[in-house]
């Protein structure tokens, strides 16, 4: 198919110095656990994404200097660095695109746990995160170090072939963005004090790499115009505003965002797509250089509006590119109805926090490219005779599915009810997720194209009727169910009083079952859900308790970036938190609450309570089938086997993966060796 011409703007080549763009589509750097612990499955993730048609493709944050580093990300320290990052050149030169490199010096933010440098940064104060640990205040020759070394690391990127060198001040995260607020900078020397002191290194730095690598390399200043935090912090009318104004003309291309990440990477349930279009718009207004910024775009037309409107030159996007490394491509070839959507919930995020390699609910290949040879778009022909029935279409059903039609293979898939989607259709009606869909509606309509998948909707399965379809593999994807017993994390035994009419789950939830109120919510799991129902049961008129055995609403979701906005919803709802508690007891009039840390007991009088503690996973089915290996034997069967949550209860992105592993690899037993490429450490000699 033909590109829609509509959208032929966003196949315009953009300038950026000496370095040519060869469309519009610009993947912003990102983190994604595998750094410099994997830095070939992060060099062939990253060519993919040119090789899907994205004209930019940066890597995450580069420390430049062991004084400023983290744990995880990449570096270029010095030469020694230079084969790691030039083997992520290569992959996406290979692919046509240009690669960037995000230069940082972690300021504040570094806490130095390989080096045992003491952090420097503007002026002395804690470092961020929760170490115990002082920055100090930088002196004159840390500065002039900084820059040298800043410099040595763009020429050094240069060697490894990066056509792109980033001046990182963005995020909160970096020495030239902490100059730039006033917050952190209390000095009185000349990087002190007036806009045009505090904004003097990150002058300096922009006119130092473009001297030195300027005549080959675009040099990009990734730049966090507001903060969020009025004042004190970098704000769109002060700072953002005129460092615009001052060095507006001096890099090639201006990357803008607002920071924190938190700020920046918003989940879709606290943010929809373009979200920092009122922040970044003022940009172009004050440059002529080229201007990108994200927003989780995934709309073209949203996309040509942006252009047109002058609001930015170019398409940044990180999580859209994760979610779907062909985006570009899809668009280029008028094959919309083919892109996996970013749904927005930061799995990637919390997964890359973790420094595990990073995944995707969308996209079940993301990190697998070279360990596993998975690739987003293609993958191999069938090389059995089998016919598989996938039984359950939630998003594990729906992925097995959709994956083994594209190899070819005939495959039935019968669901219990009249929709679609499982977990997904169900989470997807509650505040804040209706992104969610798109894991549905993204695999149903792949599915529908596919004349070799036939969908049975309607269709509750039972062991005679599996035996009876005629399938030589099954795949029961049926899915969890919410435990009301309340074991968990927390209790390895029912609660007494569990049994109860007044304990509800939020399954009841979903299907529209609100309890009386008062209602106490027993948040155990940890992640969105708990938060969610609490949510719910406020809006719906109910005076809400929140309980949690940990110090924080929605514990996890500090991974996901959301924690803070979670929070602070319950707290705007009048929820009432009682963090640090256990719910140990239920009666038909209230609750016994214990104290995590001295035991001691409370009571809270409710109508009910709601539980959000384990799951359980609904494989009757499966035991029943494979309980009777004669009748499989007889009926064909050679393999039955759970996938999803039926298989172990988590994340809708682990249950994609589960059903996309299972069309890779149809259910093959777990080997000894692991089924996958691992990269030693290469020992250096004694
Ligand atoms: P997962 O996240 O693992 O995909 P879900 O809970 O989202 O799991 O989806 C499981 C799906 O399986 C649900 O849509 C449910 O209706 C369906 N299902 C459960 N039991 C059966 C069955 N016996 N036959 C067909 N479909 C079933
Ligand atoms: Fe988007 Fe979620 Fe995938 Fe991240 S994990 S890219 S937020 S769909």
């Amino acid at each position: 198919m033909a590109r829609d011409p509509r959208y032929d703007v966003l196949f315009e080549p953009v300038q950026i110095g000496p370095v040519t763009a060869r469309n519009r589509f610009y993947q912003v750097p990102h983190c994604n656990g595998m750094g410099r612990a994997y830095p070939t499955p992060m060099a062939v993730m990253r060519g993919i994404k040119a090789e899907g048609g994205w004209a930019v493709v940066c890597t995450e944050q580069c420390d430049i200097h062991f004084s400023g580093a983290t744990t995880r990300e990449i570096r270029l320290w010095d030469a020694q660095d230079i084969p790691t990052l030039a083997r992520m050149t290569e992959q996406v030169h290979k692919h046509g695109g240009l690669a960037g490199i995000e230069l940082t010096h972690m300021g504040y933010y570094g806490s130095n746990l390989e080096s045992r440098e003491i952090p420097f940064a503007p002026s002395g104060k804690p470092i961020h995160y929760n170490n115990p640990i002082h920055a100090r205040t930088a002196d004159k020759t840390d500065i002039r170090n900084y820059r040298r070394w800043h410099r040595k690391a763009a020429l050094n990127a240069r060697k490894a072939s990066m056509d792109i060198i980033c001046v990182y001040a963005g995020h909160d995260l970096t020495l030239p963005m902490h100059l730039l607020a006033r917050r952190h900078n209390h000095r009185t020397d000349e990087y002190g004090g007036s806009l045009e002191n505090r904004a003097r290194l990150l002058r300096e730095v922009i006119e130092e790499t473009k001297e030195a690598v300027g005549d080959t390399c675009g040099v990009v200043v990734r730049f966090a115009v507001d903060e969020l935090l009025g004042e004190g912090g970098v704000t769109m009318g002060a700072e953002g505003h005129d460092v615009l104004a001052l060095l507006g003309e001096l890099p090639d291309l201006w990357d803008v965002n607002c920071a924190a990440w938190e700020n920046d990477s918003i989940t879709a349930r606290f943010a929809d797509e373009g979200f920092q279009e009122p922040y970044i718009s003022f940009v172009k207004k004050l440059t002529t250089k080229p201007v990108v910024a994200v927003g989780r775009y995934t709309s073209p037309d949203r996309m040509v509006s942006l252009i047109r409107k002058g609001i930015v030159d170019m398409i940044g996007a990180a999580r859209p590119s994760i979610a779907d490394p062909f985006l570009p491509n899809k668009i280029e070839e008028g094959r919309l109805e083919d892109i996996r959507e970013c749904i927005g919930c930061n799995i990637c995020v919390g997964t890359s926090n973790l420094t595990a390699p990073m995944r995707c609910t969308q996209n079940p290949t993301t990190g697998e490219e070279w360990r596993r040879g998975w690739h987003p778009e293609r993958i191999a022909p069938k090389d059995t005779e089998d016919t598989v029935l996938v039984v359950g279409a939630g998003p594990a059903g729906l992925e097995a599915a959709r994956a083994l039609g594209q190899r070819g293979y005939r495959v039935t898939l019968a669901e219990a009810t009249a929709e679609l989607g499982g977990r997904v259709s169900r989470e997807a009606r509650l505040p804040g997720l209706a992104t969610w869909n798109h894991v549905r509606d993204y695999r149903v309509g792949q599915i529908a194209k596919m004349p070799n998948v036939e969908v049975f909707r309607d269709s509750r399965l039972t062991a005679d009727q599996v035996r009876d379809m005629g399938c030589s593999l099954v795949a029961i994807a049926t899915g969890a169910s919410w435990l009301a017993s309340g074991i968990g994390r927390w209790h390895g035994f029912p609660i007494p009083g569990s049994d109860g009419a007044n304990v509800h789950t939020p399954d009841d939830i979903m299907a529209g079952r609100i309890p009386e109120g008062p209602v106490v919510v027993f948040d155990d799991d940890q992640y969105y859900m708990g938060s969610i129902m609490a949510e719910v049961l406020a809006k719906a008129g109910r005076a809400v308790t929140y309980v949690t055995p940990v110090s924080t609403v929605a514990a996890w979701t500090v991974l996901t970036l959301e924690q803070g906005r979670i929070q602070k919803r319950l707290i705007e709802l009048g929820v009432d938190i009682v963090p640090s508690h256990a719910l140990t007891r239920i009666a038909s009039d209230g609750v016994e609450l214990t104290c995590a840390f001295t035991g001691r007991t409370t009571q809270r009088a409710c109508r009910s309570v709601v539980m959000v503690t384990g799951m359980a996973p609904n494989d009757g089915l499966y035991h029943e089938l494979a309980r009777a290996k004669a009748k499989l034997a007889a009926a064909g069967i050679r393999r039955v086997v759970r996938i999803g949550d039926c298989y172990g209860p988590g994340t809708i992105a682990a249950a994609v993966w589960q059903g996309h592993r299972f069309a890779r690899d149809l259910g093959a037993p777990m080997p000894d060796k692991a089924p996958f490429k691992r990269e030693n450490v290469k020992l250096a000699a004694l």
